[in-house]
């Protein structure tokens, strides 16, 4: 379901309609702007995007999943303070000052988003995918989230399942601790890290199951 696996199909989501174009241009035009005043670098802006669409993504929030899927104790200290859990990993950096994990078990799922603009725990999950981004997203999971997951995303959440919609702001970034699929039991860190997926983490999949697909 994610883009992560390269040549897989995009979740449905991605089909939401790109940010306004208006809206980019004016961004990129105060960007040309604070360069050429000299306020700002455009290499570095470059290179800060490189770092985080190449080096810093899903993958590491995949870590931190598997180490609190293998380790019970991380788990706790993840659910009580994650930017502290995931430091002890090497994990951390701007726009993850305070995050917050929250966790699936088979009565609640949880899913985030954004409901003002487009806050997301950036040293766990990178940038944020352009759906995430979108009015369409942030305005229709806080109106009927089951809805949402169920259409936008192929998601069914029983009826018996509590859905907890958190919504993220800038000073708070939240992410998912997906339930471990069954048959990983005998699975390595590095195995279990395979299976957790960005969507799985923001809360619109289940971590794939070992040797299968997402669900
Ligand atoms: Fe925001």
């Amino acid at each position: 379901m994610s883009e992560r696996h390269g040549g897989a199909p995009l979740p449905v989501g991605e089909q939401y309609p790109a940010p306004d174009a208006e809206l980019e241009a004016r961004a990129w035009a105060l960007e040309s702007l604070l360069a050429e005043k000299g306020l700002l670098n455009s290499d570095l802006i470059d290179r800060i995007v490189h770092a985080y669409e190449n080096d810093i993504g899903p993958m590491l929030g995949a870590r931190v999943v598997a180490r609190a899927w293998a380790d019970a104790t991380f788990r706790e200290r993840l659910l009580k303070d994650a930017t502290a859990a995931a430091a002890e990993l090497g994990i951390a950096g701007m726009q993850g000052e305070h995050m917050v994990c929250v966790e699936n078990t088979p009565r609640v799922h949880n899913v985030m988003c954004c409901t003002l603009c487009s806050c997301y725990p950036w040293p766990v999950l990178g940038l944020p995918p352009l759906w995430y981004k979108a009015p369409a997203y942030r305005a229709s999971l806080v109106a009927d989230a089951r809805k949402v997951l169920r259409e936008d995303f192929g998601l069914d959440i029983p009826a018996d399942v509590e859905i907890r919609v958190w919504d993220s702001s800038s000073e708070i970034r939240y992410f998912v601790l997906p339930e471990r699929p069954r048959g990983s039991e005998a699975m390595s860190e590095a195995e279990l890290a395979a299976l957790v997926t960005r969507d799985s983490m923001i809360g619109v999949a289940k971590a794939s199951a070992p040797g299968g697909v997402s669900r």
